[in-house]
């Protein structure tokens, strides 16, 4: 699904490359695999849903690929952005470990149970689910934020998807160049949260000016 180990970051070029083609990949672009990936993600647990509907699967299975799958596409998701197994960091992967023994496992445990409860429809399960597949956004997001600081960005550019917005999203691309401590990351303070398709562009403040107001 996710495969991060086919990207790698480029300290001495700061970019992101396809490993071992070497083509230069965009920041656009990353977003876009990591895009893809959620709703590739998505589709798999779909059909996982309907296999424990169908009794093709038993519950504890369901239980484990669930588990299972969201740890891998948290950690695809961080080494996806940091650049690389090689660029992600045991402090990177112990925070991602703490997320998700404090906050994603214990959210799993409490739909399972009321998924054994008998108290959502297949519909309801599939649409929960896609929910944690894009809570792995605010992983990628914080790899492209540290990755940034190695970079020896100070500014960064919020810009609107075409659609799906809040209002917290239109303010905040409002603000045009703003240093990176003050502008949130998408799926931060913002009322769309995971669902938020913003993209985030970091820079000195004159590249990102010549790139977006230019
Ligand atoms: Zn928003
Ligand atoms: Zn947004």
């Amino acid at each position: 699904m996710l495969t991060p180990s086919n990207i790698r970051f480029d300290r001495s070029k700061q970019q992101y490359f396809y490993h071992p083609s070497d083509r230069l990949v965009s920041d656009y672009q990353l977003r876009k695999i990591h895009y893809k990936a959620i709703l590739a993600t998505s589709q798999w647990s779909d059909r996982l849903v309907d296999s424990l509907q169908s009794k093709d699967i038993t519950f504890s299975d369901f239980q484990l690929q669930v588990a299972t799958q969201l740890k891998n596409l948290k950690v695809a998701s961080l080494e996806l952005s940091k650049g690389g197994k090689s660029n992600t960091f045991a402090l990177d992967y112990l925070g991602q470990a703490n997320q998700l023994r404090q906050i994603d496992y214990p959210a799993l445990k409490k739909l399972f149970l009321e998924i054994k409860e008998g108290k959502h429809s297949a519909k309801m399960v599939k649409s929960r689910l896609r929910n944690f597949w894009k809570s792995s956004r605010q992983a990628f997001e914080s790899g492209i934020k540290s990755r940034a600081e190695l970079r020896g960005h100070d500014f960064a550019i919020r810009i609107l998807a075409i659609a799906d917005h809040c209002e917290d999203c239109v303010t905040f691309a409002k603000l045009g160049i703003q240093p990176i401590y003050r502008l949130p990351l998408p799926t931060e303070q913002c009322r769309c949260s995971f669902n938020c398709r913003c993209s985030y562009y970091t820079g000195s403040y004159k590249s990102l000016s010549d790139r977006f107001h230019g």
